[in-house]
């Protein structure tokens, strides 16, 4: 590059800093004259190079201004690197001192400055230590009219306001009310000079004593807005305008602040002006910047709850002093809904968090939280377990030790029909829990030892299945009946409150049997699968009435036998009657009941549209109608339409609003407020015994109308991001669409975001936790049918009843090569049972060699659905069992080469009663495996007993692996343990060269990787973190010394590698 004159430029550059240096090196005299002659070079040099090509010389604040560098840039970076800006800073001292200071060289001085400063990252600290802040404040209050002289001040300014130090000092020596003086409402001269106050003030601002100090002049910022709003019709000074409102932004990052904007209109202000933005797409920026402001100020609210403990409470015959549930009991009453006000500036730098951030913030916690105590990467020694109290547990291993003695080898079809097992595994296997447990309705014949032969029961004929019409929906009940040429489906669905299956009919008067026992009424009788409407019980009267009138029709249940071996909607009702439920359903929900057909092509995913931090249109819309709240609030319903904290739950429809209910297994919903014609607020009940971890939800709508777009927010979520915000979906399933032949979850929902809103809880509620504030998942949905019965859920349900119902079937698929053996390994704290399933191949022979090697097969241990939120971890167990069962020649050989050991469900209460994360203690049952209590975490406390029988057998399993669903990663991957990988990552230097570790563990990850396209080594760790130190992965690695041992990973929302990537799908469950 080359000048005038054609000396380089670098050279030049050199030359005057020479110069320079010189002059200030040389004397206490400083010829004034020499001195501002070097500096007009200097500054001549760079705006030289600023006019080639000046393109932004028309944007009146562009021109010169700090941070727009073109080919001088480079010539700057010479400067600085030489130690420029230091001797400009010292000059500018030493001008200073003059009486009067020059004008001119003062003027030349800072417009240097502003130039070099930006590209000087220690420009700020050598500032304040050279002492020149004052100069230019002093500068600037003495020449506030002198508008030549004032931008390169303020310019100076701006670049030492980005030190926060500087920012804090500048604060207290009056700036900021200095800037107040400069910035106006609208003109239309000095427009670059108010451009860079405002940019000044808004940098100063970021200090919270600064911001305290700006709190009296909002009104004047919102003054001043709406006046450049109003004005500025050509869209001429739309960075003054943003510049307002990143003043705002600022100033409200501060309780005080947020008050001032509520007291002085803010929220309308910013309301109305935004709108008024909204047809102009360059205006954009102003909206998000407005909608920002405005979300933060929103006045913080608790839930619509009285309380946020969970509705329901199951009371532990064992609670232990300090733990969860004596805590959460513990709380004077009112503590844990109080909205804690202290935080002051929590919500700000949450709102400032990219994505990015936040994906940097998880791995830094990652990175921390990776073990460092290499005593606890060791194995531990201690065998806590005398082996005589382990030895009940050898009647789950009786393949062990079994000779086969009594199976008819020449007969097989025995093996079909009667487990193969010695006379003495059919006395029922009781595993002493230390939990005394009420003794159960014998009628109710619960899942107990290995069970072939299911309680008898009455057939159940799907022909037989009554229809009966609502009795309390009088309005639906006589439309039903006007509208006489309606399909019979139609009307099915239209008229029915109630499905009673199965000939015994309706209990007599609403609860009779249950005054005889505790079985939930309808299950005792038969099961109620209710399609819409209130929970009111038919009389037997009622029910004769319906029967002679003829009123009966019969169900078209679409038939899924052939698509879903494992499905059978008559079992499903048997079987529901031995699931024990903390609320005592006695309703069964029509998806589970009528079971999933996975549809045949794939789902895509909806394409990402918008982010989190960045509120294009969809979202926008969403915020203010949220803000519209606020503003307009006689535009709001707020009718409580579902209640599960009040008796009758469903409170009586008023005309037109959707019905809900998640009276259900697995089912979740607390609360339902209709806030708009069509937009519901939903609020989620926490874990059981517990006032939190909402996520999963799954229930049922109806009383819809077509064609009108419904909004529904999910207003407690608490995650501080999600998948619906990437894509995923929320699952809907339609009654009409399934008795049309087509039984299925799809994914539907439109608009679908999730953010932070404006509900919040105390910190004490929350655990001491960070996370005070709720999150918003919405969405939009249009519905299809009149009189449907729609159910949402979070993922593809998985009941513990249709665990009961696939176990059941998988039986059939048992030919007499295979053995198949069901355990029950012990009763949950809510009275249902946990079942173990052995899968192996039958020995060829009794011949000794075959038996030898039958019962030397090494074992691979499998459980899942620790975490009663991810469905999708039921759904890879099934898939697992289907197959393990089934006939394929790879199938055939894993049976006779291995010993399955498997635990399908490990939290069957948290799944029935349709919590995310805990079991009934209020606990999550994946990190109690160091030490699981007998009385409080029963399943827990048997399967890590099993593990640590066969470790004491030196039976050790091969494998080891926990199946989850993970809610934000994507593909299907496992996390393993390496002592080696685990020092690298946290590089403790001691003894890293003396380990020696098998890599045996990485194997079967790696042939996965290989076979199946959904999953991903490189989403895979071998890392042990301190946080998962009571996981069954961490435990059985450590203290049963399970090389092999994994929690295995499956995303809630498809892949971005492999096969199954771009455009990407969502994984379908079942
Ligand atoms: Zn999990």
């Amino acid at each position: 590059m080359t000048t005038e004159k054609g000396i380089p430029s670098n050279s030049r550059v050199l030359m005057l800093f020479g110069q320079l240096e010189k002059l200030n090196r040389e004397s206490m005299l400083v010829d004034p004259e020499i001195a501002r002659q070097i500096t007009a070079k200097v500054l001549h040099l760079i705006q030289t190079q600023d006019t080639e090509g000046d393109h932004v010389q028309g944007l009146q604040w562009h021109g010169g201004y700090p941070g727009d560098f073109g080919g001088g840039g480079r010539r700057i970076g010479v400067f600085v690197s030489k130690g420029g800006t230091g001797i400009l800073l010292q000059l500018v001292i030493r001008a200073s001192k003059e009486s009067p200071p020059s004008e001119e060289f003062m003027l030349q001085l800072h417009s240097v400055l502003a130039k070099v400063g930006p590209k000087d990252r220690k420009f700020g600290v050598k500032a304040r230590l050279n002492g020149a802040l004052n100069v230019t404040v002093n500068l600037l209050k003495q020449n506030l009219q002198n508008h030549k002289l004032l931008l390169p001040c303020l310019l100076v300014l701006q670049v030492y306001s980005s030190n926060t130090v500087n920012a804090v000092s500048l604060g207290k020596n009056g700036v900021v009310e200095l800037m107040f003086k400069i910035i106006g409402p609208y003109s239309k001269k000095n427009t670059s000079l108010l451009k860079v106050s405002l940019d000044t003030l808004g940098a100063l601002l970021k200090s919270k004593t600064n911001a305290q100090r700006a709190v009296v002049h909002v009104p004047v910022l919102l003054y001043i807005y709406q006046d450049w709003h109003r004005n500025d019709t050509r869209h001429r000074h739309i960075l003054i305008r943003k510049g307002i409102l990143g003043c705002l932004k600022n100033i409200t990052n501060i309780k005080l602040g947020r008050k001032a904007f509520i007291d002085a209109d803010g929220m309308r202000i910013l309301y109305n002006t935004s709108n008024e933005c909204l047809p102009v797409r360059t205006l954009d920026p102003l909206i998000n910047t407005s909608s920002l402001i405005m979300r933060k100020c929103f006045p913080k609210n608790r839930l619509p709850l009285s309380t946020i403990k969970s509705v329901f409470h199951h009371q532990l015959l064992c609670v232990p002093a300090g733990g969860p549930v004596a805590q959460l009991y513990n709380q004077p009453l009112g503590v844990d809904d109080v909205v804690d006000e202290s935080d002051n500036y929590e919500d700000a730098e949450a709102e400032n968090d990219t994505e990015n951030e936040m994906e940097e913030k998880d791995r830094h916690a990652g990175n921390d939280d990776v073990e460092t105590d290499i005593n606890k990467l060791r194995p531990k020694e201690t065998h806590s377990r005398p082996f005589e109290e382990l030895k009940i547990y050898e009647r789950f291993f009786m393949e062990l030790s079994e000779d086969f003695q009594v199976f008819n080898f020449d007969n097989p079809k025995r093996g079909v029909t009667a487990t193969p097992a010695a006379p003495k595994s059919h006395r029922p296997i009781i595993v002493p829990t230390t939990q005394a447990l009420p003794p159960k309705n014998p009628t109710a014949a619960p899942l107990q030892g290995e069970c072939p032969h299911p309680a008898p029961v009455p057939a159940l004929d799907l022909d037989t299945i009554n229809i009966t019409k609502d009795q309390d929906g009088c309005g639906d009940h006589t439309h039903s009946r006007s509208h006489p040429g309606a399909g019979l489906e139609q009307e099915l669905v239209q008229g029915l409150e109630r499905v009673a299956l199965d000939g015994a009919g309706p209990q007599a008067g609403g609860g009779g049997v249950n005054k005889h026992n505790r079985q939930p009424p309808i299950l005792a009788g038969g099961v109620a699968a209710r399609l819409g409407g209130e929970g009111e019980e038919m009389s037997a009267e009622d029910w004769a009435e319906e029967e002679e009138s003829g009123e009966g029709a019969v169900l078209h249940v679409p038939d899924t036998a052939l698509l879903l071996p494992l499905h059978d909607p008559d079992l499903y009702v048997e079987m529901v009657k031995s699931t024990r439920s903390v609320p005592q359903f006695s309703e069964v929900a029509y998806p589970d009941y009528l079971g999933h057909v996975a549809p045949t092509s794939r789902e895509h995913i909806l394409e990402r549209v918008y982010g989190v931090q960045s509120p294009l249109p969809p979202f926008r819309t969403k915020i203010f109608q949220d803000i519209e709240r606020l503003i307009h609030p006689n535009d709001i319903l707020d009718k409580v339409v579902y209640d599960l904290d009040i008796q009758s739950c469903t409170v009586v429809d008023g005309g037109g609003s959707l019905k809900f209910n998640s009276q259900f297994e697995s089912g979740n919903l607390r609360k339902a407020v209709q806030v708009r014609k069509f937009e519901y607020d939903l609020v989620l009940n926490s874990d059981i015994n517990s006032n939190h971890y909402h996520q999963w939800f799954y229930f049922e709508v109806s009383g819809m109308r077509v064609g009108s777009p419904y909004r529904f927010n999910i207003i407690n979520c608490e995650k501080s991001n999600s998948q619906f915000n990437y894509g995923m979906q929320v699952l809907m399933y339609s009654v009409q669409e399934a008795i049309s032949g087509r039984p299925r979850w799809v994914r539907t929902g439109t608009d679908i975001c999730y953010y932070k809103n404006h509900f919040s809880r105390s910190s004490i509620a929350a655990g001491g936790q960070k996370g005070k504030s709720y999150y918003t998942m919405t969405f939009s949905m249009t519905f299809n049918h009149k009189d449907d019965v729609c159910y949402f859920a979070y993922h593809y349900p998985y009941t513990y009843t249709t665990l009961k119902m696939h176990l059941q079937k998988l039986e059939a698929l048992r030919t007499p090569q295979t053995y198949l053996r069901k355990d029950v390994l012990c009763e949950t704290l809510g009275g249902n049972s946990c079942p173990l399933l052995t899968i192996t191949a039958m020995p060829e022979s009794t011949s000794n060699d075959q038996i030898c090697q039958f019962r030397n097969r090494p074992l691979v241990f499998l459980s899942s659905r620790v975490h009663p939120g991810e469905t999708n971890a039921s759904w890879v167990m099934k898939g697992t069992l289907e197959f393990l069962m089934g006939s394929s020649p790879l199938a055939h050989s894993l049976r006779e080469a291995y010993i399955f050991k498997i635990v399908p469900m490990l939290n069957p209460d948290g799944v029935v009663n349709g919590n995310h994360r805990c079991s009934l203690s209020g606990e999550d049952l994946n990190r109690q495996w160091q030490n699981p209590s007998p009385e409080l975490h029963p399943t827990i406390y048997h399967t890590k007993s099993l593990l640590q029988y066969l470790a004491a057998i030196q039976r050790a399993p091969l494998v080891f692996c926990d199946y989850h669903g993970h809610s934000r990663k994507k593909n299907v991957f496992m996390y393993g343990c390496s002592l080696k990988e685990t020092v690298w990552e946290t590089n403790i230097s001691a003894t890293s060269c003396e380990l020696h570790e098998d890599l045996g563990y990485r194997t079967l990850p790696k042939i996965l990787s290989q076979m199946a396209p959904a999953f991903s080594m490189a989403s895979c760790s071998f890392v042990v973190e301190r946080s998962k130190e009571a996981t069954a992965r961490v435990v059985v690695w450590r203290e049963i010394g399970v090389k092999r041992s994994y929690t295995m990973e499956s995303t809630l929302c498809g892949c971005d590698q492999g096969k199954y990537k771009q455009p990407e799908y969502v994984l379908v469950g079942g």
